[in-house]
């Protein structure tokens, strides 16, 4: 994987304390995957609309910009944060600040102006590289983030109020095959350095910063070949050598998913990625046909609109080969539909952003017989069940909290000391899933501890959004719950308890979250109720009761 014909080999090193299994000779940190990224010379790095970019003009666009980084002052060390949508500048950008040891903060293109504020203020990031659009949103905020010193904007036209245009360091990435070849400026780099904060909830309501290291992400560069290398690895094989591919990156880069199962197994195995501005389905059966993708996925709710859309039968799909998703329950029904419809192998993987993704995936041909389970865990992963007061690990087949461990598990929480001791404990995660696990190590995710609603693969945590509810001046009682989609899988409801002589309507309130919170997390509906809302004895919302005001 490292270099060709080269052969992975495990071995088994200490990480906080506990013996791990990991990858002997794949790249040790993202400075490693960038140099074997520029390996692949004029095999296509990124398709996007009519760009086509090689590795090599890629790598000159990275080492020019880390050039540039170190030139504004950026040291080991220093936030640099990314808010884009997918553009080809997003993994120029990321490699350009990880390859020099600068810790990329990418932030949600969904996020309002006023949390994508606090990203960069929480993060303390020194540069920011934005496209317009979020730098629009950023207007009227900048107060908030004294300590940003430089801003790159990529696509603005001119001139960029407040910020440097990105092109005018590396110029549009039609022009990154004629920037001068350059090597990146020199840095030490350790395994378990920082390199990344990607933001996530739980149930604190503020975002968290997940502190992930060079080792987390660079544990999935197997990721891309997981299917095939974790079932060759478990039969005692020799993993085949990976043969290149062309995959539609269709989830977004700032998502953990997509950053490492995604980027950092494609640069190394030289595949080419396929982008989209936005999700659009008969767009991607365009580009599938166009470019003949082999490999596609994200979410199971992106596998479900490109099973059932009318028009699919119109374009020729026969170069896929893989749809993968992960990040939200699947029906088992999508299993069989994908291999019938496509001829595709389905692949489902489970991770979290505190896992920097793929903890659990399966080789596809087992996987048709137990289209319910999310896999076995990864050759260097390790699953157990708790009690959900964490202290009793539970028999096989019972259900309880899972908790996992390995090389891809953050280092804790950036700046958050008492959440990170609850999460991570003697080396594990604590996942605020409930699943059970069978004789040969399947995962069966069977529901959430956590209070969390799924939107097509969005989490949205009910606390972040009960709180901007309970700001409003009339509201004294809110709830957020999941109810049923038929493609998305849940959708946010509120039910909210206002104020005896005040009064607000159902669209007032979903303006007021809309005008704080990313358009995904605002209720498409919302509930008053007359008394409180139902309680156990402990004073806790019974949210299960909650979705019959919905029905
Ligand atoms: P995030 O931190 O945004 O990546 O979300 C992680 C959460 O998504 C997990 O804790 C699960 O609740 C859910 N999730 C991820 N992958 C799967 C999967 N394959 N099946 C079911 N739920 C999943």
């Amino acid at each position: 994987l490292t270099a060709p014909g080269q052969r992975l080999e495990m071995e088994t090193i200490d990480i906080r304390g506990v013996p791990t299994r990991v990858w002997k000779n794949a790249p040790a940190n993202l400075r490693q995957v960038a140099m074997a990224g520029r390996a692949h010379g004029d095999r296509l790095f990124a398709i996007y609309e009519d760009e086509r970019i090689t590795y090599d003009a890629w790598f000159r666009a990275v080492a020019r910009l880390a050039a540039e980084f170190r030139a504004r002052g950026i040291a080991k060390g220093d936030r640099v944060a990314l808010a884009m949508r997918n553009l080809p500048e997003w993994p120029v950008a990321f490699f350009a600040a990880t390859a020099i040891g600068a810790i990329c903060v990418p932030l949600n293109a969904w996020w309002t102006g006023p949390e994508l504020a606090f990203g960069l203020a929480n993060s303390g990031s020194k540069l920011l590289v934005c496209d317009a659009e979020r730098w629009e949103r950023l207007a009227g905020h900048r107060a908030e983030f004294p300590g940003l010193e430089t801003v790159f904007v990529a696509r603005g036209g001119k001139p960029v109020e407040g910020g440097e245009r990105l092109e005018d360091v590396i110029g549009t990435p039609g022009d990154y095959a004629a920037l001068p070849p350059c090597e990146l400026p020199p840095e030490e780099i350790a395994p378990d350095d920082e390199a990344t904060i990607f933001y996530t909830s739980g149930t604190t309501g503020q975002p968290k910063g997940a502190l992930g290291t060079h080792r987390n992400l660079c544990t999935n560069v197997l990721s891309s070949g997981f299917n095939t290398a974790c079932a060759a690895l478990r039969r005692g094989e020799v993993p085949p050598d990976p043969v290149k591919k062309v995959g539609l990156t269709v989830i977004p880069l700032f998502h953990v998913t997509a950053c490492s199962a995604g980027l950092m197994g494609y640069i190394v195995a030289g595949h080419t990625m396929v982008f989209m501005h936005k999700w659009d389905p008969e767009k991607a059966f365009q580009l599938i046909e166009r470019e003949k993708v082999n490999l596609t996925g994200g979410v199971p709710t992106i596998a479900w609109q490109l099973l059932e859309h009318p028009k699919r039968k119109n374009y020729d799909l026969s170069s896929l080969e893989a749809v993968a998703y992960g990040g939200a329950p699947a029906a088992p029904e999508l299993v069989r539909k994908i291999h019938e419809e496509f001829g595709a192998l389905p692949a489902n993987g489970w991770g979290m952003t505190e896992t920097m993704a793929t903890v659990t995936g399966h080789s596809s041909e087992d996987y048709l017989n137990r289209p319910d389970s999310c896999g076995p865990p990864v050759a260097v992963a390790d699953l157990k069940i708790m009690s959900e007061d964490g202290e009793t690990e539970l028999p096989t087949g019972e259900v309880g909290e899972l908790w996992a461990r390995g090389p891809m598990i953050v280092k804790g929480y950036w700046n958050r000391p008492e959440a990170t001791a609850e999460t991570f404990v003697d080396g594990w995660v604590r996942t605020g899933d409930l699943a059970r696990l069978d004789e040969e190590g399947w995962c069966f995710i069977v529901d959430r501890a956590k209070d969390m609603v799924i939107r097509g693969g969005e989490n949205i945590y009910s606390s972040e959004v009960e709180n901007v509810l309970y700001d409003h001046p009339a509201v004294t009682d809110a709830a957020l719950v999941g109810i049923p989609h038929p493609t998305l899988g849940e959708e946010p409801a509120a039910v909210v308890h206002l104020a005896p002589g005040t009064s607000a309507s159902e669209e007032e309130l979903r303006e007021w979250v809309a005008a704080r919170l990313a358009k995904f997390k605002v209720p498409v509906r919302i509930a008053f109720v007359e008394g409180t809302l139902p309680r156990n004895a402990n004073g806790k919302i019974l949210k299960k009761d909650l979705g019959a005001f919905f029905a």
